[in-house]
């Protein structure tokens, strides 16, 4: 049976894979990018991406959800165009700055001042100095299946220890220094008293908590009833810098993310990705007592391309778009997400219900039959992964783009076309795999 790629083929991407084969590592910029099918993008538009052999996808990739307004969204595009022209990387102050910050601290609660740069790994790592040096402790207490960017410190292998439900943390590349996780420990989320008792433990010894309140990078697991309260209680109880890593989740599930729509203010948050709908931008913002330390010069952030006036001015437009009550983005994304939810999971009941579904605004992810529900990393992990990455390849030759996890990204750009093209090849592949 011919898929919908095979009418068009993938000559043209092939040859380009070969060629890029020769002078990029593995073809692709990222490591992220090595799985997984290798087509080469010409062209973007709203939900729609178009490969070099003129295949058209509908895509819930979004630059791994960082279009959270769709592909080439032409107000924004105008934005940067014009702002471009007058400065492009001054590397000194600029009034669309003020204004980006002034927008930030408006919309999301825990930010009272705010500090740009351009990615959600290094505002990561700005977010963990800052606890280090506010609190004198060294000690990270991350979660299982979080991911908080790639650099040394905070890019762990989560080893589940038997019986105890905690985790070792190691490293995950060669390369990477062993001595950079010596500071890190690794807890099972959405388990209180495994913190509670950790915290009883060694809480005079911890720096910083970091999480992503709604956990996207391992299915989309909603934090348990109370869960965040009662770590924003041991936090206060023990004197830790809780760390939102709203990367993800900020500007998507409400304007004013996680925190805004959960009710529960860390001290620090960490946003990037929707912040610049697809330009390279991200920030550390938080209370005003920490951020401080930066601008009195005792905790060092620098960055050449810092606050450059194209990714300020792509940020100050997605924002008020996003913020806008009259383009209702957010009850767009709602109905979008609610559409795409219970209609996979009506093709997964007509298949057998093998296909698992869980999402939030803007995001959902689909595993394979799970035996219980997927409430933390050990039970995502029980899932049939391999058939997770058939059905993605499978959607793929579809001409449906979901990422190499099985999360779908939903934009402001999505129609309910788009959404029904998507539940169509679903259930053509899951009969393709004869589920
Ligand atoms: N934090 C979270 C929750 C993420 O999902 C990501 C990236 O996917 C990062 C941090 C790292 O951000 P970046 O890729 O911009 O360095």
């Amino acid at each position: 049976m011919k898929t919908s790629r095979d009418l068009q083929g993938d000559q043209a991407s092939r040859a380009l894979a070969a060629r890029a084969a020769a002078v990029i590592p593995g073809g692709a910029n990222s490591n992220f990018r090595l799985a997984g099918p290798r087509r080469f993008w010409v062209s973007s538009d709203g939900a729609r991406i178009v490969d070099v052999d003129g295949n058209e996808c509908v895509d819930f990739v979004l630059g791994m959800g960082a279009a959270i307004l769709g592909y080439s969204p032409r107000e924004l595009l105008e934005r940067v165009a014009e702002a471009q022209q007058d400065l492009q990387c001054p590397a000194g102050q600029q009034l669309a700055e003020i204004e980006l910050a002034e927008k930030i601290t408006e919309l999301v609660p825990s930010a009272e001042l705010v500090r740009i740069g351009c990615t959600g790994s290094e505002m990561v790592q700005l977010g963990l100095r800052l606890a280090r040096a506010a609190t004198g402790r060294s000690v990270v207490a991350k979660f299982a299946g979080h991911y908080h960017g790639w650099l040394d410190n905070i890019f762990a292998g989560t080893v589940a220890l038997p019986g105890r439900g905690q985790f070792d943390a190691v490293t995950q590349t060669a390369g990477q220094s062993s001595k950079a996780l010596e500071d890190l420990v690794i807890l099972p989320w959405n388990n209180i008293e495994m913190l509670r008792e950790f915290l009883t433990e060694r809480g005079p010894e911890v720096a910083a908590l970091i999480m992503e309140p709604v956990l996207c990078n391992t299915g989309v697991i909603a934090p348990a009833d109370g869960y965040l309260e009662a770590v924003r209680s041991l936090c206060d109880e023990h004197g830790i810098v809780l760390i939102f890593d709203e990367v993800i989740t900020g500007f998507r599930l409400a304007p004013g993310g996680a925190q805004a729509r959960l009710g529960i203010v860390p001290d620090l948050t960490v946003l990037g990705k929707a912040l610049g709908a697809g330009f390279p931008v991200a920030a550390l913002a938080g209370r005003a007592d920490l951020m401080k330390l930066i601008g009195d010069g005792i905790v060092m952030h620098g960055g050449t391309y810092n606050a450059n006036a194209m990714c300020l001015a792509a940020a100050q437009a997605a924002l008020e778009t996003l913020s806008d009550p009259e383009r209702a983005v957010h009850v767009r994304l709602e109905d979008t997400t609610e559409l795409l939810l219970r209609g996979l999971e009506q093709v997964s009941d007509e298949h057998g219900g093998k296909l698992s579904v869980q999402g939030v605004t803007g995001v959902v992810n689909t595993t394979f039959a799970p035996p219980t529900p997927v409430t933390d990393y050990l039970t995502y992990h029980a899932s049939d992964l391999d058939k997770q990455s058939k059905f993605i390849q499978l959607m793929d030759e579809e001409n449906v783009r979901i990422t190499s996890r099985g999360t779908w990204f939903i934009s402001a750009a999505h129609t309910e076309t788009d959404v029904d093209t998507a539940l169509a090849a679903a259930k053509i592949v899951l009969c393709r795999m004869g589920q």
